[in-house]
């Protein structure tokens, strides 16, 4: 058994950002960073488009804020957008005094690009791979606090709670299939997102929403699951994201006439170029469901990878692309076989992010004591039922460092008191994961079949519009796919690098965190920025003005409460793009 004041699970953006903010806050603190692939493989470092902060003189943080509550269709918190809009700047500049080379303006101020459903230009970018530089300079910055240890391609399997306390996780070596108790006195779950519930994503494989099922297991609450982002523009076979800065620097949606079918949904009127609130630009919920309308229009185009329509930069020209896009012209040529300087670029719609997550305060401090969470498997929420492109990477920074900052207090106060029954319960998990490898090896179901067919049944049954049938339908088929994965197979038995058995955890994760989407998804009866039910089309604050809470009962079945939206000064209201 180890002990660590603080552990943090990631060493994505938010959890290096919350291991800095340990060691900053209590020096006295060790600090322990768990990941189960290396930091820098982290998905953040795939982020393209850039984070949002107000910079500019003509800007505003109530600006930024107002955009972000109408964007999320005023389910975020706006105690919580406040609190964002407020520190992001401040985050993002420190980051630049740590050395994250923001690109910048011919005067030498920092550089700002539009973004969808932000009406003034305030993201900032490093190119077009602002994610590998944001994480460069984190773990660079990580690298330089003797008292933060890390467990590279580490995989943590439990979070160990006692009384409604978290006290620590268990862990298993990659290299070497070791299993190791590591308590702590507070724990920071910073694990991402979980796109990979479902079949076309733009997320890593590594994205499975462990840290959701493991924070849901410990007896954390997870909230608003039913919104899952779609954003408009995936290249056709693999998923890959051509970022919204491609339409933020004047690319076109065109569907199979050449047609830019997005003045046809309130979203604004056609302009040669880029114009802030209008068309291009909406946001990702609404350009989405344009898509699906123009499919059933019959104006998309079919592929064998599914119907797509058109991404036009030609008129951008070569230079502007090489300048700010370089990443989009490489991506198209290496995994398109396109030049986007001189083709179209097919796209259509792909899943991109999670808005619900674990339930946390503003402080990122979970329903367990000494559980806190930060970035994209949160939910503090400031993204409600849709996120804005460039709020997530900012995000993770604010509130990273606001969990890492209040997880220090709480270890300092509650110092080495770790009970007893915590060395029983890291032994119970060893005892589990090794009658797992045994009993896994009679089994006859294979884990890629369940995996796919989880994935499909997330599509049909909660993608872009979904009603009470096709939820109900998934609910249950993914019971039976629960039952099946009790017999899923593992013929590896090795110990080094046994990833079969990291696949099967994973699905296991994903198997909990799909049936909370979809049981959220079954109780909302309104439409709501990522959430449109067919069956009930219209949004109602009467009723759903509330975040959905999903609980875990001890016989494994979910309960679902509500929690009143917090509104600070911004009163429900339409959300009106492009006029
Ligand atoms: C292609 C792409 C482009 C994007 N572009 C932008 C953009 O331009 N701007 C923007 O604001 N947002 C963007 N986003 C969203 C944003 O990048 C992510 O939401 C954010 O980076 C998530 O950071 P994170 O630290 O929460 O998680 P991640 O960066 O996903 O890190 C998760 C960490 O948890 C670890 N982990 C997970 N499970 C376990 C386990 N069981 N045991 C141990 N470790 C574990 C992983 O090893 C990893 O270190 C983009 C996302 C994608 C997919």
């Amino acid at each position: 058994m180890t002990f660590h004041d603080v552990v943090v699970i990631g060493g994505g953006g938010a959890g290096l950002r919350a291991a800095i903010a340990v060691a900053e806050t209590n020096p006295a603190l060790r600090v322990a960073v768990v990941s189960k692939v290396y930091p820098m493989r982290s998905h953040t470092v795939s982020a393209e488009g850039g984070a949002a902060a107000v910079a500019a003189d003509d800007d505003t943080l109530d600006e930024h804020a107002y955009d972000t509550v109408s964007g999320s269709d005023w389910l975020s918190d706006q105690d919580a957008v406040e609190a964002f809009v407020a520190e992001a700047p401040r985050e993002l500049l420190r980051l630049e005094h740590w050395g994250c080379p923001w690109s910048r303006q011919p005067d030498g101020r920092i550089a700002v690009r539009a973004f969808g459903g932000m009406k003034k230009m305030r993201t900032w970018f490093a190119a077009d791979r602002t994610g590998f530089h944001l994480l460069h300079t984190l773990f660079q910055t990580a690298l330089s606090y003797t008292d933060i240890v890390r467990y590279d391609e580490w995989y943590v399997t439990k979070i160990l709670e006692d009384d409604g306390r978290a006290y620590g996780v268990v862990a298993i070596e990659l290299a070497t299939g070791r299993i190791e108790t590591i308590t702590a006195s507070a724990v920071i779950v910073c694990t991402g997102g979980c796109g990979r519930v479902y079949p076309f994503t733009t997320n890593a494989n590594i994205k499975t929403g462990d840290g959701m099922a493991l924070a849901y297991r410990a007896g954390a609450a997870l909230k608003d699951m039913e919104f899952v982002q779609y954003h408009p523009t995936g290249l056709p076979f693999t998923g890959i994201l051509i970022t919204e800065a491609a339409r933020a620097e004047g690319g076109w949606l065109l569907n199979k006439d050449g047609y830019r079918y997005l003045q046809d949904y309130d979203l604004g009127t056609p302009s040669p170029t880029p114009v802030l609130r209008s068309m291009e630009l909406g946001p990702r919920d609404r350009l989405s469901q344009a898509f699906v309308h123009e499919m059933d229009k019959g104006n998309t185009i079919d592929t064998p990878y599914g119907p797509i329509v058109n991404l036009d930069l030609r008129h951008l020209g070569a230079k502007l692309i090489d300048a700010k896009l370089p990443f989009v012209r490489e991506l198209c040529s290496k995994y398109q076989n396109i030049d986007p300087v001189k083709e179209l670029v097919p796209v259509r719609p792909v899943v991109h992010y999670m808005m619900g997550g674990i339930h946390t305060d503003i402080r990122g401090a979970t329903s367990l004591d000494g559980l806190y969470a930060a970035g994209e498997v949160a939910c503090v929420s400031i993204n409600g039922a849709n996120r804005l492109g460039s709020n997530s990477l900012p995000e993770c920074l604010v509130f990273g460092n606001r969990a890492g900052r209040a997880a220090a207090v709480f270890a300092a106060r509650y110092r080495n008191v770790v009970p007893k029954s915590i060395e029983a319960q890291g032994r119970d998990e060893v005892r589990r994961l090794t009658e797992e490898l045994s009993r896994h090896a009679d089994g006859h179901e294979r884990i890629a079949d369940i995996r796919t067919e989880m994935q499909t049944t997330m599509e049909n049954g909660a993608g872009i519009y979904r009603d009470r049938d096709s939820l109900a339908k998934a609910a249950d088929q993914l019971k039976e796919l629960q039952l099946r994965f009790a017999h899923a197979a593992i013929d590896d038995h090795s110990t080094n690098f046994n990833t079969e058995l990291i696949a099967l955890l994973e699905l296991g994760f994903m198997l909990d965190v799909a049936e909370s989407i979809i049981a959220c998804a079954l109780q909302r009866e309104e439409s709501r920025g990522a959430h449109q039910r067919t069956d009930f089309p219209a949004r109602d604050d009467e009723r759903y003005l509330a975040h959905s809470l999903v609980h875990r009962e001890p016989d494994g079945s979910s309960r679902i409460t509500y929690l009143p939206v917090t509104i600070t000064r911004w009163p429900p209201g339409e959300r009106v793009y492009g006029r």
